[in-house]
Formats: C-alpha cells, structure tokens, sequence
C-alpha cells in the first residue's frame, strides 16, 4: 500500500515518513484530511481549541461532538479535563526554552504555580478535582525521592489528576562524561554534598577508583568549600594516592538514606538523558516504571522528548564541561544577566554563570 500526504495547494510530500509528517502538522494546529474507503475523516488535535474552533466553523458544527481518538481511555480522560495546572520549582521558572520562559508564557491568571516541596502538588490536585495538574519535577537524586514519594502518595490514595513530567538527572554518569573529556584539566571534583546525603559516600567512590581523580564530598557553605579546595590541593602537592574524602559528615553517612533510595527504586526506573547543551548520556535519567506509566505526563500528552537544539549563542555546554569560564561567553553580563538571564546556567543563583556574574564583576 502506498501512502501519500498532500498539502493543501496539492503539492505531494517527498517525505519517506508521511505519518511523522501528519503528526507534525497536527501538532502544528492543522487540519488534515484521511481519505478513506467511505470519503474523508477530518482531524485536529483536540487539545487546540483553536483549531478545533476552525473546525467546527468549517463543518457547521457549533457545538455537536466531535470523536475524541486516543490510544486508550486513560489518555480519552487525559483530554477531557477542563484545564491543565502546570506547577513546578521556581528555578524553573525563569529557564529559557525554545520560545520563551514558563513567566512569560500564558495568561495572567494561567500562570505556572511555584511548588517548594513535590507534596504542594497534592494539595493542589485536592483543591482543583476538574483540573489535571502537571508537575514539571526537575532535579538530582535530591529530590528524586520525594518526586518518588509524591507518585506512590497519588497512587495510594487514588488521586488521579496528577501527572508528572521527569527530567531528573543523575550525577555520575555527567561526572563521567567530564572526566572522559577533561584532558588533565581538572585536578580534582567536589562532590555534591545534597546528593551524597541521599545517596551515600559510596556512590562517588568511582572517582578515585576508576579515573584516578582526588575527591572531597562537601557542603556548601563558605566554610565547606573551602575546606574541600584546601584537602584537594592538598592531595596534588603530595604523593599519596587520589581517595575520596567526605567533609560532610553532618549529613553524609556511608550509605546514604536508605529508604529515601529504596523509594526511588521502587518508583523509577534508569534511562538515557539528554543534557541542555551537552546532548544525550546514556544511563543518566530516572524516568518512571511502567506501572506508574498513567502519571507520566510525557506519554500521557504525547509529549515529545526533550529537544536537543541550543542556541549556539550561550557556551552553557563548555562551561559545564570545564572548557570555558562565564566571561569567555559573549553574552555574560550584557544580553545574560541574572535578571534576564539567557542561558540555564545563569538562572539560579546556584548556576556557574550567575554565581561569576554575583562575585567577579
Ligand atoms: S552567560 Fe548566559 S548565555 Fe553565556 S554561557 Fe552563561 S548562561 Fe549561557
């Protein structure tokens, strides 16, 4: 069977792959038509109301029923929520994505909702019954586990207007890609000391271990850093083996918390991610198991995944990678700044960017 897709002017589409080709153009908001044995079945995508709008002007239809397609009932109940709340950390907020920021996108009384903690998500969906709450969790193996908790909470307590959309990352696997790529650059890493509460001194003992590297696993206060630079070169001036050190001890035991792990596991499962900037690590994502697949906001909305187009303008990437300092980036400081910032890494006051731009300028 040949299938050929046509625009409207009739031109015939060259593409190899013509249901990608209506795919886009559905989620473009257009209007396509399927020639079948019994004439035309006429499509948009029900989320658009404009273009179900256009549609239903074009086939006189004010308010008669339209079928709904979806793969199953689950994604039917998905597009029949009335609204969708988007709520998310505040960093997020302020993150430049392909076309603007979540503060600068939608209506005044549509905006996104700041949450602190993943549990506000619950009493959000409490409070609005009619309406789908999507929970854009971002975030390390800090937060993994109480986005985890949040999942299991909805799933115990059958609160089904929640859906989650992950981009949790996870710290070695990007450790390694630095370190494969450092040529000798780099004389030591202080590890993160919010992820090692969580995960354990254990869970950075490949450093020395596999690429030979000096590591103090560290705060993050003044007094912290500090200590960690000082035991890293310490390390270099002498002749002792490179071994992990832990300076964190406050927080960071051996193994770490193991119900806070034992919850991740049980919620997420280990997937390729992609990186802003850096591009797709393998191994480097939690993404939700199957069973938890009906709060999966990616598959419920047929999201697409993560885009892995930059802007060539911001040097996120080499930042990220140690091969470039914030004041070697054309923007630092003039279009970038931490009130406009352009790039991921000059967002919080946590990011490379913005921490250069607070103290050396
Ligand atoms: S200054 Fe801004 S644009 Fe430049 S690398 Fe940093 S975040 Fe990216």
């Amino acid at each position: 069977m040949t299938l050929l897709l046509r625009t409207n002017d009739g031109k015939e589409s060259s593409s190899n792959d013509v249901f990608m080709d209506a795919v886009h153009l559905l989620n473009k908001g257009n209007i396509i038509a399927i020639k079948g044995v019994g004439g035309f079945h006429l499509a948009c995508y029900a989320r658009n109301e404009q273009v179900v709008e256009e549609l239903r002007k074009r086939k006189k239809r004010k308010d008669k029923p339209f079928a709904l397609m979806a793969k199953d009932i689950d994604a039917i109940k998905l597009l029949v929520y009335k609204d969708i709340i988007v709520a998310t950390f505040g960093d997020m907020m302020r993150v430049k994505g392909t076309e603007t920021s979540l503060e600068r996108s939608g209506s005044k009384d549509r905006k996104p909702i700041i949450v602190y903690s993943p549990f506000d998500v619950i009493e959000i969906a409490k409070n609005n019954r009619d309406k789908m709450v999507v929970f854009l969790a971002v975030g390390f193996e800090t937060t993994a586990s109480a986005i985890a908790s949040l999942v299991k909470h909805a799933e115990e307590k059958s609160i089904n207007n929640i859906n989650v959309m992950t981009s949790i990352r996870l710290m070695p696997p990007i450790l390694e890609k630095v370190l494969q790529q450092h040529n000798g650059r780099l004389h030591g890493i202080i590890c993160p000391g919010h992820v090692a509460t969580i995960m354990g001194e254990e869970y950075f003992e490949f450093l020395p271990e596999k690429y030979r590297i000096a590591s103090v696993i560290s705060g993050f206060d003044a007094p912290d850093i500090l200590g960690a630079i000082y035991l890293l070169v310490q390390s270099k001036c002498g002749s002792n083996e490179p071994e992990l050190k832990n300076i964190y001890r406050k927080c960071v035991s051996i193994n770490g918390n193991e119900k806070a792990k034992n919850l991740m596991e049980e919620v997420f499962k280990v997937d390729d991610g992609l990186w802003r900037g850096i591009g797709s690590v393998p191994d480097s994502a939690l993404v939700l198991k199957e069973q938890y697949a009906k709060y999966d906001a990616v598959k419920n909305f047929n999201l697409s995944s993560w885009s892995e187009e930059t802007s060539n303008a911001c040097s996120c990437s080499d930042i990220l990678m140690g091969k470039k300092e914030p004041k070697d980036c054309n923007l630092f400081g003039t279009i970038c700044n931490p009130v406009n910032p352009y790039g991921p890494c000059m967002v919080s006051s946590e990011g490379a960017c913005s921490i250069y731009y607070e103290y050396r300028r």
